[in-house]
């Protein structure tokens, strides 16, 4: 059986930032400490029976995780170490915000077992920071950096964000040659999402910002692939970039079909064959659930084989490189991809969108590009 991620949600930020939909809101004490107690009850209660219990990655996600204490993350992964068999080697990540850490803390989260830092760069520019409402600075991104290096963490994460309102194509490259020169392992690349109910999406309705122009986001993005590319880094997926061997082993488990167990409000699990479940989204009637009764799933899906085999189709074209296996594909879940989807792959394939070379079904350049659209019609 294959080995398992485990997530945790943390649902805390500092302030809002104008463009997350995310489920967050702002950190205090109490509330945190009342989660990070809820959280281990999760855990604890948890039952594997019949799941993979050796896992070998844990991930940290939020809100900005690195809120907690120290001793906080530490009480949460005794009760995952507890629950399940964790790889010696396991890959320990936890989402950063610049300015959250001190080096105290970072040397703290190295002696509880983190070994991976992902960092909300975002961007170089301070008016760009500004505009979206993130509280830390271009400076406090190259001071926490520092930091971390000083701590030990030789595995850093950056996410970087194209497309923000007034950013230039000429202000993309320099933050693009501000991250690349400092040699990150790994880079993480959104394009802006204006999502509806945000304060963003209100400020582009007020007039305040454009509409975010597609054309210049695809620019970027064309520019960030080339730059990264001559940097030494490799694009193994879609949004993200590695230096050789540095992929993020968690995420990989999202697009292999892996089993992930998630924990927190709105964490999503899957068993790595057909069961998928999810938590309630809102952490305080997530605290309630868990205090009445060890878990706060809400819902609960099983995929039929062809549902599978569609879903495992998508998440593995986000492989760039790796593409999909089509015999594989075939043999796991009776699914002759190239008779099935014929109609498709032909215009995708004429668009200049796909290749098939030998058995394998990849993305072209221009197809990790317009994805959504070759995804659609596998759903
Ligand atoms: S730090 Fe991240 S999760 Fe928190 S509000 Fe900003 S974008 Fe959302």
């Amino acid at each position: 059986m294959n080995r398992a991620g485990i997530y945790i949600h943390v649902p805390f930020c500092r302030s809002r930032c104008s463009y997350c939909d995310f489920a967050t809101g702002a950190f205090e004490e109490a509330l945190a400490a009342n989660y990070v107690a809820a959280l281990a009850r999760e855990i604890e209660s948890f039952d594997p029976q019949g799941l993979s219990r050796e896992v070998d990655t844990v991930y940290f996600g939020g809100g900005t995780p690195s809120l907690l204490k120290p001793a906080q993350v530490a009480r949460v992964l005794e009760a995952v170490r507890g629950k399940f068999d964790v790889d010696e080697g396991a890959e320990v990540t936890l989402e950063m915000n610049p300015g959250t850490v001190t080096p105290e803390r970072l040397h703290a989260l190295r002696g509880a077992g983190v070994n991976r830092a992902s960092f909300g760069a975002q961007t170089f520019d301070d008016r760009e920071l500004k505009r979206l409402g993130r509280t830390h600075t271009a400076d406090d991104t190259r001071k926490t950096f520092a930091e971390l290096r000083a701590a030990g963490f030789d595995n850093i994460s950056f996410d970087l964000i194209a497309g923000l309102p007034r950013q230039t194509l000429a202000g993309w490259e320099r933050n693009l040659e501000e991250a690349l020169a400092l040699r990150p392992e790994h880079l993480s690349l959104y394009l802006l999402e204006v999502h509806e109910g945000t304060p963003l999406a209100e400020q582009i309705r007020q007039g305040r910002y454009a509409v975010p122009d597609p054309d210049l986001a695809a620019e970027m993005y064309r520019v960030m692939v080339e730059r990264a590319h001559a940097a030494g880094y490799e694009q193994y997926e879609i949004s993200n970039f590695c230096l050789p061997g540095r992929e993020s082993r968690h995420n990989l488990k999202y697009w292999t079909g892996a089993p992930f167990y998630g924990f927190g409000n709105s964490a999503h699990s899957f068993d790595g064959r057909r069961t998928r479940w999810s938590n309630e989204r809102d952490a305080r009637a997530y605290s309630k659930l868990i205090e009445e009764r060890g878990d706060a799933v809400v819902s609960r899906e099983e995929l039929d084989e062809r549902g599978a085999g569609a879903e495992a189709l998508f998440l593995g074209l986000r492989l760039l490189s790796k593409g999909v296996d089509l015999a594989e594909h075939r043999a796991r879940y009776h699914s002759d991809v190239r008779a099935d989807y014929a109609a498709d792959l032909a215009r995708f394939d004429e668009a200049g969108l796909i290749e098939i070379e030998g058995d394998v079904l990849r993305l072209t350049p221009a197809g990790a590009l317009l994805s959504n659209e070759v995804f659609a019609a596998f759903v």
